[in-house]
């Protein structure tokens, strides 16, 4: 059985400022996009010799540098969150963390048993990888299977 239990979380500093900024320039970007269509549908401007691939290209690079700014104020806001944690401080928001995963490596050597680009074309690279009873690297051979 569970309960509910109060705890103490943190909002603003820099941090945050840093992230609710990057979502606001990424919003922006979508704003630019959809402002560029919209002005070279308006404008007659897909008829020959209209200036529709300018105001979409305008578009398109409004929303490349919305997604660039976010991603570059997100991680500078996770660098100050990681530099907070490590004196001690307390930090807004959250450090993002990846997602493990299990593959098959050769115990000699550490690489993947079988050459990737080989299988992977052909579209059967965990199945080989599994089935593989000798490195492709190394050399050595598997007594586990
Ligand atoms: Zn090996």
């Amino acid at each position: 059985m569970a309960r509910k239990i109060e705890k103490t979380r943190y909002e603003g500093g820099r941090e945050g400022a840093l992230t609710t900024l990057g979502g606001v320039l990424l919003a922006l970007g979508i704003i630019g996009l959809i402002a560029g269509v919209v002005l070279a549908s308006s404008r007659g401007a897909w008829a020959e010799g209209g200036s529709s691939w300018v105001w979409v290209s305008i578009g398109g690079a409004s929303l490349i540098w919305g997604i660039v700014m976010f991603a570059l104020l997100g991680a500078a806001a996770e660098a100050i969150r990681l530099l907070k944690k490590m004196v001690g401080m307390q930090y807004a928001g959250e450090i993002s963390e990846g997602k493990p995963y299990k593959v098959l490596v050769c115990s000699a050597c550490g690489k993947p048993p079988v050459k990737h680009e080989e299988h992977y074309a052909q579209g059967d690279f965990r199945k080989a990888l599994t089935a593989a009873k000798k490195c492709e690297n190394c050399g050595a051979t598997f007594d586990d299977q």
